[in-house]
């Protein structure tokens, strides 16, 4: 058990989920807002996903809940701008609500209505919800929000992007004007702020800003993948690397552990370092690192806060840190004495903005690299056994040498019985098999021109009539400005129902009878098949590629 997270009094129930879930420490923005928001005020939080602001919001709201009367009335209301976010919010407050008992309910577009409404009325505590769906529940009077004592938004640049603004604002009115609200954002345009000012009372405004602190020269790099990819693209890093040491950073115990045994089973020697370790097994695992007995420790930020080791060849950044400045730490341990070292950093789609973020703080390019394919693993082993073997001609003994003579009597070339040699000696590399990593695509920064322009969605280039933007496939609607069709209601209603993001979606041309919309080729097939049962006003919409 940690002793910072017992000094916010969290309920019991929810210290046994934060424990168990492998925290040691509260991130910079949980230090920060979970005490304002358990003292009852509002907060303005800038936080991106990856610093914990989650578990921020959620364990002051599953601390606050009520157990009495108020059971099975919707008491804690989360507003995200994506199904794939209002899906991971609802997994995290469920864990961290798991020992409180407490029922959590996501609702998003592309779900059948029957499910979220049966849920609904045997009784829900904590909803968790992208706009679009809200409002629809709202309207058909199942999703009753009278009893919502606690409210969060989500990504709030993020819905404002979407064109979610007025949805939000629709749904706040829902909700008692004695309630908390929690508004957490990237960035804070101005519509935002007025959003703040008019639906929040005196909010603490919460952002972090880490020391800064000087960074040493060393080579950093950074690949994006996705989480379910992550040990397949460490084990391929720690393949090809020319490394003597690496030290790898995790989030919490419990995910020390796991890569430790994963990185074993896979062949690799690996020790784990974490806070629940007594001091002489720490001692043990510390020895046998700096003496090399190990080349590979799996640590969490706090258990190597001690960490008396000089100088690793390699930091590999697993999880990204919660703050730069604990990055700045942790890659501290490499480059020493003037030798080179390497920091590399896993991050996922998600947390591209976090990383930037890291850039700018270190002052210090942080170049994208590409993960080692299939076949540069293969040459590696290739050139590794060759250099191997290389070491090993001299050393023949006569009986090995006999065994040749042996099978070339026997009628076989010397190049076949060394190719079977070579055959047997390599057998345990198939032990190793490389796992398929999914590619994920660069794509453009977004909010770049955002905050420019706040009080309007990003430019788009100018569009000559009936043009359409590169990378992006027409679709053809059978409604249009007669039938009351407004562009922030095809937004919505996209990006609700199939979860795809704001940007995804392109020029909207609103005809008199008809809607001509731009939607990006690899999302197409998607939206066709996810909105085969649209309606605008009560008319069905037939939706359909146009060219
Ligand atoms: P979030 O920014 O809320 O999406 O959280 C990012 C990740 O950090 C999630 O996987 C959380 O489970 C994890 N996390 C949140 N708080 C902590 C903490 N205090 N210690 C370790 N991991 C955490």
């Amino acid at each position: 058990m940690t002793t910072e997270f017992q000094a916010f009094d969290l309920h019991p129930a929810l210290m046994q989920a934060v424990d168990e879930l492998g925290y040691e420490s509260p991130t910079p923005i949980q230090e920060r807002a979970i005490p304002v928001l358990m003292s009852g005020r509002d907060v303005l939080g800038q936080a991106q996903t990856g610093t914990g602001k989650t578990a921020a919001f959620a364990l002051p709201m599953l601390h606050g809940l009520q157990t009495d009367e108020a059971r099975g009335r919707v008491q804690g209301l989360v507003v995200a701008p994506t199904r794939e976010l209002a899906i991971q919010v609802a997994k995290a407050v469920y864990e961290y609500g798991q020992h409180r008992g407490v029922r959590v309910l996501a609702v998003y577009g592309g779900q059948s209505y029957s499910q979220q409404i049966s849920r609904l009325q045997r009784g829900v505590d904590i909803v968790i919800g992208t706009p679009g769906r809200m409002l629809d529940l709202i309207r058909k009077n199942v999703l009753d929000l009278s009893a919502v004592r606690y409210l969060v938004l989500d990504e709030a640049d993020e819905m404002l992007s979407m064109g979610f603004i007025e949805d939000i604002e629709a749904i706040l009115s829902e909700t008692p004007p004695t309630r908390q609200t929690a508004l957490f954002s990237a960035t804070l345009p101005e519509p935002i702020r007025r959003l703040a000012d008019r639906y929040m009372s005196a909010p603490e405004a919460i952002t972090i800003n880490p020391k800064r602190l000087t960074v040493a020269e060393t080579e950093q790099r950074y690949y994006i993948v996705n989480e379910e990819d992550k040990l397949a693209a460490l084990t391929r890093l720690l393949e090809t690397e020319e490394m003597t040491s690496a030290l790898i950073f995790v989030r919490t115990k419990v995910r020390a552990a796991e890569l430790a045994d994963a990185l074993l089973a896979r062949g690799i020697q690996t020790e784990a370092l974490h806070g629940d370790l007594s001091q002489p097994a720490r001692e043990t695992v510390m020895n046998r690192f700096r003496r090399g007995q190990v080349t590979v420790l799996v640590a969490t930020d706090v258990a190597a806060r001690g960490l008396d080791i000089d100088d690793v060849s390699h930091v590999i950044n697993y999880d990204l840190p919660f703050d730069p400045e604990i990055y700045v730490h942790r890659i501290g341990r490499t480059g020493r004495a003037g030798k080179s070292g390497i920091a590399l950093m896993l991050a996922t789609p998600r947390e591209r903005r976090r990383l930037q973020e890291i850039e700018a703080f270190t002052m210090q390019p942080i170049t994208r690299a590409k993960l080692p394919s299939a076949a540069d693993i293969l040459a590696r082993r290739d050139a590794q056994f060759l250099l191997k073997m290389g070491g090993q001609l001299e050393n023949a003994s006569g009986n090995e040498r006999a065994l040749v003579a042996q099978m070339v009597a026997a009628g076989y070339s010397v190049e076949d019985v060394a190719a079977a040699a070579i055959r047997l000696a390599r057998a345990q590399e198939q032990q190793r098999p490389i796992e398929e990593i999914r590619e994920v695509p660069a794509r453009p920064q977004r909010h770049a021109k955002f905050e420019e322009k706040p009080d309007r969605y990003p430019a788009r280039p100018p569009r000559r009539k009936g043009e359409r933007e590169p990378g992006m496939v027409r679709l053809w609607l059978n409604v249009g400005a007669a039938h009351g069709i407004r562009p922030r209601d095809i937004v919505g209603a996209i990006a609700g129902e199939t979860g795809i993001p704001g940007r995804a979606i392109g020029a909207i041309e609103i005809q008199p009878q008809q809607t001509f919309v731009d939607v990006a080729e690899r999302h197409a097939g998607q939206v066709l098949h996810k909105m085969k049962h649209w309606k605008v006003r009560g008319r069905v919409v037939v939706l359909k590629a146009s060219d």
